[in-house]
C-alpha cells in the first residue's frame, strides 16, 4: 500500500528501530511510547486491521502473537515464575479503540504497571 506507514517502514523508506523481523513479521519500537517497553509486531502482508483479518489469515495472526511472546520473554518481561513481572498485547480495531494507524499491529506494552480498564 503506497500511502501506509507502517508499508513504508517495512520497505525501508521510514526508518525504524527494529527489534525483530522474520519472513512474516517485523517488530519495531513505537515512535510515542507509552509505557517503558512499547513495541509494535506487525505482518509484512498488509492489512487495514484485525477487522479486515480472514480465515487464510488465521496462522498469521498466531504468528503475531507469537513473536510478541518471544520479545517479551527476550526482555524479561515473562511473568512465567515471577508474578512482579507482565505485558500486555493491545490491537485497537477502528477509529472508535483508538486505531491511528491502518495497517495490522499489536502493541507489546510492559515495564510498568497496568490498570483496568484501559482508557
Ligand atoms: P494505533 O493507535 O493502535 O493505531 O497505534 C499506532 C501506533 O503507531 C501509535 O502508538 C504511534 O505512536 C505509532 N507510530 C506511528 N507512526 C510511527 C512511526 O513512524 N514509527 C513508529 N511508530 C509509529
Amino acid at each position: 500500500m503506497a500511502e501506509c506507514i507502517f508499508c513504508k517502514i517495512l520497505a525501508g523508506e521510514i526508518p525504524s528501530k527494529k527489534v525483530y523481523e522474520d519472513d512474516l513479521a517485523y517488530a519495531f519500537h513505537d515512535i510515542n511510547p507509552v509505557a517503558p517497553t512499547h513495541i509494535l509486531i506487525i505482518p509484512r502482508k498488509h492489512l487495514s486491521g484485525i477487522q479486515e483479518m480472514t480465515e487464510e489469515d488465521r496462522e498469521l495472526v498466531g504468528h503475531l502473537f507469537w513473536v510478541a511472546r518471544k520479545i517479551a520473554e527476550d526482555l524479561g518481561l515473562s511473568p512465567l515464575g515471577d508474578p512482579t513481572r507482565g505485558y500486555r498485547l493491545v490491537i485497537n480495531a477502528g477509529p472508535m479503540a483508538g486505531q491511528t494507524v491502518f495497517h495490522l499491529h499489536l502493541h507489546l506494552l510492559g515495564g510498568r504497571e497496568m490498570g483496568w480498564p484501559p482508557g
